[in-house]
């Protein structure tokens, strides 16, 4: 869809979140165009606050890189904009979308890229317990949650653009995915 211009939309900054394996990347590959998309990593980079952990791999100073977008941000951007990284939840933003996968989904998808088992199973878990969420329960802005285990990336820019059209109506969604529940509920 690069490139194309669609509907219009209203002038918001969105996160898009989730454990990763998600699809966050690939969905803001078919957005692209029609809202800008910035990558979490790289708007901390440029901004000063990308730094190293312990262990060595890139850490976001979110804290940091939030404060000083309040001000940035105090206006409308000209276009919408959707920031990309599991923890653009924790930004200045004016709503969320959070892309949900189940857990044995994620561990297929994360299996197929280079991380440590540990690493892996760490997401998997997250994901399990509905991790995401946990953030999320102070959060008074707009929330749409998306299955991405069930929706392909063109559903999924369906849905999202149905949703900002509707100016994020609803805010909530009726329920939200409980993998632990789905679990049970099921027999083995
Ligand atoms: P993230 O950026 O959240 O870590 P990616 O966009 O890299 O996740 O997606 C992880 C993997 O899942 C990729 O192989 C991608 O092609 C696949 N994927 C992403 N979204 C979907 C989807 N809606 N349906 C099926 N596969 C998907």
């Amino acid at each position: 869809m690069s490139g194309a211009s669609g509907p219009e939309l209203p002038l918001l900054r969105l996160a898009l979140t989730g454990t990763p394996g998600t699809g966050k990347t690939r969905l803001s590959e078919e957005l692209q165009g029609l809202v800008e998309i910035q990558n979490q990593s790289i708007l901390a980079e440029t901004k000063g606050f990308l730094g190293q952990d312990d262990g060595g791999s890139k850490e976001i100073d979110v804290e940091g890189l939030s404060t000083i977008l309040v001000e940035e941000w105090s206006s409308p951007p000209e276009k919408t904009q959707l920031i990309d990284g599991h923890l653009s939840h924790l930004l200045p933003v004016d709503a969320i979308i959070i892309l949900r996968a189940h857990p044995l989904v994620i561990d297929a998808r994360l299996h197929l890229r280079d991380y440590e088992e540990q690493k892996i199973l760490d997401n998997v878990e997250w994901e399990m317990i509905g991790g995401p969420w946990l953030e999320l329960e102070e959060i008074d802005i707009p929330i749409l949650e998306l299955d991405s285990g069930v929706l392909d990336p063109n559903e999924l820019t369906t849905e999202v653009l149905n949703w900002l059209s509707q100016d994020c109506a609803p805010e909530r969604p009726a329920e939200i995915l409980d993998w632990l529940d789905d679990m049970a509920s099921k027999d083995w």
